[in-house]
């Protein structure tokens, strides 16, 4: 054991050390020559070997039952497949929303697979099954990535989905994650930097920095770039965090894009919090992030699909609400959905001016 422990750190030693970053541009404070780093200074990531210490020595809360207390709502997929007029939104779990806005069926980190791991039978299993499968999605055109994680960059998925009738995606992703897709086959990719904006038929897809990092190995860490997604369309705006810890990076979003319409934030995996703060925001940061990203409207995301850090998987709606009592933010400017739940947006991404903030249509 000892003699393997030796060989996994010089093995990574040497395999660091004759890396170095293709994108590297000493002009960008972000770039480093062996990777990325974040825009704004936070303290070095605690020791994800204490963290396991503490929970094995001090134990976490019980794994839920399968489907544990949450509601398994089936799409409407004949109508999903044939809508390009109204705007939705579908929860598919975790980071997983299909958005139909501007004739477009856009997803972000599509994850319908059974484990967010790199193995199939160990590692964060899904508590809540996919509502719809990758088969029953309507033609998806634009796929945004955030992060190389498992729980948001999931080969499976993205395998299925670039073999989908009538041809792939287009798959955007952060900078150096080209190559990962083509050694699995996934074609129509484009990597990006933090500032590139993409256009797609009137609509325009910004990668924008959020404070996170990255990994897929023990070998790889932060030489992938992470980020969160701006969809632009006329004159609304929908931001797409992926993962992030609490940074100015929010409130410098919510000045340069003056505001959002809809913004979805991660609401859960945030214990414990010595271990997560960093990269991870738990609900008071989140409502905070809400008020920052100038973001009209929330959805809360990262939470109730798959069991990945010591808080209860049920646990974020309730903090959720005594976060937004407490900063007096109603809960229907930031809400939750059931797995699997369609809400039609026609108010707040119709490309006419907006009526006064009223409530989410409901759901039909
Ligand atoms: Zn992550
Ligand atoms: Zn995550």
């Amino acid at each position: 054991m000892r003699l393997f422990a030796v060989i996994l750190v010089v093995s990574s030693a040497a395999l660091s050390a004759c890396y170095s970053n293709p994108h590297y541009s000493p002009v960008k404070s972000h770039h480093t020559k062996d990777g990325f780093i974040n825009r704004y200074p936070h303290p070095p990531k605690n020791s994800f070997w204490k963290w396991q210490w503490r929970r094995w020595r001090e134990g976490v809360p019980a794994d839920p039952q399968e489907g544990y207390g949450f509601a398994l709502l089936r799409p409407d997929v004949a109508f999903l497949a044939g809508n390009r007029s109204a705007d939705t939104l579908t929860w598919l779990g975790h980071d997983t929303f299909l958005i139909q806005w501007g004739g477009l069926n856009i997803m972000t980190d599509p994850h319908l697979s059974g484990r967010a791991s790199p193995f199939s039978s160990i590692g964060p299993k899904r508590y809540v099954a996919p509502p719809m499968s990758v088969e029953e999605l309507p033609h998806i055109d634009v796929v945004l990535i955030s992060h190389s994680h498992y729980d948001h960059l999931d080969r499976a998925t993205l395998q299925q989905l670039s073999r989908q009738k009538g041809g792939p995606p287009r798959f955007l992703v952060g900078l150096n994650l080209l190559a990962w897709a083509t050694e699995n086959g996934i074609g129509n990719v484009s990597e990006h930097d933090w500032g590139d904006a993409v256009e797609r038929s009137g609509m325009t897809f910004h990668f924008v920095p959020v404070q996170h990092w990255s990994a897929r190995t023990p070998w790889d860490r932060n030489r992938t770039l992470w980020g969160g997604w701006v969809i632009e369309y006329g004159k609304r705006r929908i931001f797409f965090g992926g993962d992030f810890g609490y940074s100015a990076d929010l409130y410098d979003l919510g000045q340069r894009f003056g505001g959002f319409d809809l913004a979805m934030i991660p609401v859960g995996a945030y214990e414990p919090r010595w271990f997560m703060k960093t990269m991870h925001v738990n609900t008071d940061e989140a409502v905070q992030a809400h008020l920052d990203l100038r973001a009209r409207y929330s959805v809360g995301m990262h939470w109730g699909t798959f069991r990945l850090t010591d808080e209860r998987l049920d646990e974020p709606p309730e903090m959720l609400a005594q976060s937004l009592a407490r900063a007096g933010v109603p809960e229907t400017e930031f809400f939750l959905m059931q797995h699997g739940e369609t809400r039609f947006l026609d108010e707040i991404l119709a490309d006419t001016p907006a009526q006064d903030a009223g409530p989410v249509t409901e759901a039909r």
